[in-house]
């Protein structure tokens, strides 16, 4: 990263994000390179980390932005991604965010359910627009992911069934105030296997090949996110196999493709810092607790996810004894922990640890929890520090409580 990760600790203190920019750029260009032989767009999915800094310079280089909330929406727009690269999906659109996004001229909106479907109908009738759509088809595939970001069986919520989505298309075509422009699915995050995106491209495709057959043309062809990335030793898919088996099975048809990367761009492009606070044992077993915790990266907690924690210490005589060691946050629970059974040296108090892979969905999952601040954000780019988001003080925690009316706590 051609940087002290110590200066920078001095400098902003700990825990800290730092994400190397340039690293963020080389992904992206890969994807895009292996998406070359066809009209494509990249849309970062914004929710695997969305400050504004990460979005504008993924749309400098020509990224859209897939989004699950108006807020997500927002912040693409503000970061300075062309609307007309913006996508707004979610299973849970209020009638204030269909009106917004319509509103706003954005490319289209991911459609879930028939339900969801009237609504927007509604919306954009009341507002005399059409609205440019896609709808999530779910082609009941297993991922082989983890179960929480597994998306694409007829089990999760996610999507509807392709005779559901056939009857859809089919609606929209005859409505006077929706114009069906793509089609989308989205089986898992963390994929790390080829088959189950061949299948479910393969099943999709035919179903684009179907609507043709009766006059409905689909014009983008969004194969979501969840290119997989290693936190440990997992066997990842290379961009440009990922793109052949999707060409493989579109094979025909004139499509924009669209992708959505989040995790695949920003994972091990980000790093979460923390300090030593105290080493202690209880029965033998060794702890280092350190001052980041759960509410800074909830993976570890919530999937038992692995990430590579690291320590910055001098080569003395003694650092080269390492012993395993539970590294936890000083959260009360004991599921505040980054990594089970760790190398580690002897660590004494202000020694830094650094765990890898936190680009994405670290500090978007972060919260307040024990009221503790959020981390600070600091960017890397030509080697060059950049401050992207201050640490969260004391005072902006407790803001929106102290502006309540307070008159009745006084009486
Ligand atoms: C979460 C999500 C993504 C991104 O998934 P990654 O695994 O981070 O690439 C893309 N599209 C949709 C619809 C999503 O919900």
């Amino acid at each position: 990263m051609n940087v002290d990760p110590k200066v920078l600790a001095e400098k902003y203190d700990t825990p800290l994000y730092l994400y190397d920019f340039d690293d963020i750029a080389m992904r992206y260009e890969e994807l895009k390179e292996a998406f070359a032989g066809q009209k494509s767009l990249i849309s970062y999915a914004v929710k695997a980390n969305s400050n504004l800094f990460v979005i504008r310079h993924l749309a400098q280089m020509g990224a859209g932005a897939d989004c699950v909330s108006i807020g997500e929406v927002r912040r693409a727009l503000s970061a300075g991604v062309e609307r007309y690269k913006i996508i707004f999906s979610g299973v849970g659109k209020r009638d204030e965010e269909i009106r917004e996004a319509l509103e706003s001229g954005i490319l289209m909106l991911n459609l879930e359910s028939e339900a969801e479907m009237k609504r927007v109908e509604l919306v954009a009738e009341a507002l005399g627009l059409e609205a440019r759509i896609s709808i999530r088809v779910n082609p009941n595939i297993n991922p082989q992911t983890h179960p929480y970001i597994s998306t694409g069986l007829h089990e999760n919520k996610f999507g509807v069934e392709i005779d559901v989505a056939k009857r859809m298309y089919i609606y929209a075509k005859r409505s006077a105030h929706l114009n069906p422009v793509g089609i989308h699915f989205h089986i898992g995050s963390q994929l790390t296997e080829l088959d189950p995106i061949r299948e479910a491209t393969l099943i999709v495709a035919d179903l684009v090949r179907n609507l043709r057959a009766i006059d409905i043309d689909i014009k983008f062809f969004d194969v979501g996110g969840g290119l997989g990335v290693v936190y440990e030793n997992e066997t990842t898919i290379p961009p440009k196999a990922y793109a052949e088996v999707i060409y493989e099975a579109i094979k025909g048809l004139d499509v924009t493709l669209v992708c959505e990367p989040g995790r695949y761009l920003l994972a091990n492009a980000g790093y979460l810092m923390t300090r030593v606070l105290y080493e202690k044992e209880n029965a033998g077993k060794r702890f280092v607790i350190v001052d980041a915790a759960m509410n800074d990266l909830i993976r570890p907690s919530l999937y038992d996810a692995y990430h590579r924690i690291e320590a910055l210490k001098e080569a003395d005589g003694n650092s080269e004894k390492r012993t395993p060691a539970d590294v936890v946050g000083p959260i009360c629970e004991s599921g505040d922990f980054f990594g089970k059974d760790v190398d580690l040296p002897p660590m004494t108090h202000d020694d830094l640890l650094v765990i890898h892979s936190a680009g994405a969905y670290g500090f978007t999952m972060a919260s307040n929890y024990n009221t503790r601040g959020r981390a600070a954000e600091v960017a890397i780019l030509d080697g060059i520090d950049h401050c992207i988001r201050k640490r969260e003080s004391f005072e902006d925690q407790v803001a929106l409580e102290l502006a309540c009316d307070s008159s009745w706590q006084e009486k």
